[in-house]
């Protein structure tokens, strides 16, 4: 399924990130993860590129994989990180060939230490012209992007994230993806401001849910989205304390969640970090199936 295909007319695109483990053993236990997932039905399952490239053909062999294992659409994200035209070209070849049928087309971060993302001689600077290049060169992928409720870091203005979001979108995007959010009234004031700006594919929530306080204290900082402080004051109350941790993320997340399928959004992106423990606790508290009628 292509990502123009997963949402709208009926249906409903659950879709689950994973990342391609460091070790052999992770493997195991993300396969484990995903065969729990799959009770859900998701439209797609996406495969992440590691920071600086790092994950290329892992990335590529992960995303078949898990087609062929769970016969579900997939998607493998690309970024510019490190990679001219001719080294991008050379990887979507071998896409193509593994009939992979969408591309999630980034820029990627800066290497750490770096403050700016400086591109690659010969490579794109912008998402923007990664998805003008894949539509251009390999138009048979569907093509997502990433867009930022709280605005990208990097961006002078939340203006001209969104004027790039929508020339993003205008290079031949399907859908935008968001960064992960917890205070669901930022999504809503992007999303007023995307309709406003006349961006017309379907923009997806991402979710994060909290498992550990610690590790998504790092992940936001990294990203730069915020903790609601309520949120943050229940998580320092019963730091350390994994089980309640994981029970009060998860009550976060079923409660976004509702209030984001109520407020009628296309689908939902779950960053599940391999583990399937927190989004099936969710997913079970949620009232999908009736809405996912048209999953196929
Ligand atoms: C759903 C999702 C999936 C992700 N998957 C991965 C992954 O697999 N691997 C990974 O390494 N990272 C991933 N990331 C992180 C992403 O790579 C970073 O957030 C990165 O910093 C920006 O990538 P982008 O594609 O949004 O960049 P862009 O859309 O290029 O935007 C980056 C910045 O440049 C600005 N900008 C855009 N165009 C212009 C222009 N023409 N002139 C001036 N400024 C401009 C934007 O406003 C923004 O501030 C993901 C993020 C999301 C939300």
């Amino acid at each position: 399924m292509k990502f123009r295909d997963a949402y709208g007319s009926g249906k409903f695109g659950l879709s689950f990130e994973i990342f391609p483990p460091k070790m052999p053993a992770g493997e195991g236990a993300l396969l484990e993860a995903i065969e729990a997932l799959m009770a859900f039905r998701p439209s797609f399952v996406t495969c992440t590129y590691g920071a600086g490239g790092s994950t290329r053909e892992k990335t590529l062999e992960l995303t078949v994989a898990i087609r062929e294992r769970f016969g579900v659409s997939t998607a493998a994200h690309l970024t510019c990180v490190g990679s001219s035209y001719e080294a991008l070209r050379a990887w979507l070849a071998v896409a193509a060939s593994q009939r992979i049928e969408n591309i999630v087309a980034l820029r990627g971060d800066p290497p750490r230490g770096e403050s700016r993302f400086i591109p690659a001689d010969g490579g794109p600077a912008h998402a923007t012209e990664l998805v003008a290049f894949i539509r251009r060169e390999f138009p048979q992928f569907g093509v997502g992007v990433a867009g930022y409720p709280e605005t990208h870091q990097e961006a002078v203005s939340p203006e001209a994230d969104l004027a790039h979001l929508k020339r993003k979108v205008e290079a031949g995007a399907d859908a935008v993806i968001t960064q992960l959010f917890y205070d669901n009234r930022d999504f809503f004031a992007f999303r007023r401001r995307y309709e406003q700006a006349g961006i017309r594919v379907p923009l997806v929530p991402g979710i994060l849910a909290i498992i550990n306080f610690a590790q998504v204290q790092r992940i936001t900082t990294l990203c730069g989205a915020k903790l609601p402080p309520a949120l943050v004051a229940q998580l320092e109350d019963r730091r350390d304390d994994a089980e309640a941790e994981l029970k009060i993320g998860v009550a976060h997340a079923i409660r976004q969640c509702r209030e984001l399928l109520d407020a009628g959004v296309p689908g939902l992106h779950f960053y599940v970090l391999n583990k399937a423990t927190a989004p099936a606790r969710i997913l079970e508290a949620l009232d999908l199936p009736a809405r996912a009628a048209g999953r196929v």
